[in-house]
């Protein structure tokens, strides 16, 4: 961790850490030994390293400006955001590293974010018709219709009347552990439609280790 030390003509030390970045500063008076500052930030220590993670999470949690080298998500890994210009057909291409995002000159922010959500839900969709499916047999359940939306509290929602099913499209960004986590959980209230205890039993029974799924989600939003 980086600590910038401003000398100012100052009685005490003052310590501030940037929202923007996490980044640590301290204010020092101008004479006060380096040891000192040293000292005072060892002693902090746990403090600040609890501050910036708490920070950090709301910084990742900020809105996307869909600019160049911007990082992007997808099935849990991290890419980074290319931006390039097609004469036609917008596309998404994935490298090991990068999302290319290819749109007609002349594209805006809403464009980019279009042609992203679309990769998203086609890639998600794919993997929901290899993920159900299986999971249906299963739990000896069936499933009339399943669809993929922008939620913003919810990672998926079912209804037990219609056998209908609901997955967030930001399940994408997630490892594929996490979406089955999602599958299994929407299936198993086809056989019990409350959180009750009976429902985390069916859990366990169905998927082991979903607590642990469930908890890697639970760090954005909650199922
Ligand atoms: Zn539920």
């Amino acid at each position: 961790m980086e600590i910038k030390v401003f000398r100012k003509k100052i009685k005490n030390l003052y310590l501030s850490i940037c929202r923007d970045s996490a980044n640590v500063k301290i204010s020092a008076p101008i004479a006060m030994p380096i040891e000192t500052i040293q000292d005072f930030v060892n002693k902090k220590a746990g403090w600040i390293e609890k501050k910036r993670k708490s920070l950090q999470r709301k910084i990742s949690r900020k809105p996307n400006e869909y600019i160049d080298g911007e990082n992007h998500y997808f099935l849990g890994q991290k890419y980074i955001l290319k931006l390039e210009k097609v004469i036609s057909n917008p596309k998404v291409v994935l490298t090991d590293s990068e999302i290319i995002v290819s749109t007609v000159s002349g594209a805006n922010i809403k464009d980019i974010q279009a042609a992203l959500d679309w990769f998203y839900r086609v890639e998600l969709l794919g993997i929901l018709d290899d993920l159900v499916p299986v999971w249906e047999k299963k739990i000896c359940v069936s499933v009339s219709e399943y669809t993929i939306r922008k939620m913003k509290t919810r990672w998926g929602s079912c209804s037990t009347q219609t056998g209908k099913l609901r997955f967030n499209l930001e399940l994408a960004k997630h490892p594929l552990e996490c979406i089955e986590y999602v599958v299994v959980h929407e299936l198993a209230h086809l056989l019990e439609a409350s959180h009750n205890a009976r429902f985390k039993r069916l859990m366990t029974e169905f998927l082991p280790d979903w607590k642990q799924r469930e908890k890697a989600l639970k760090s954005v939003i909650t199922a």
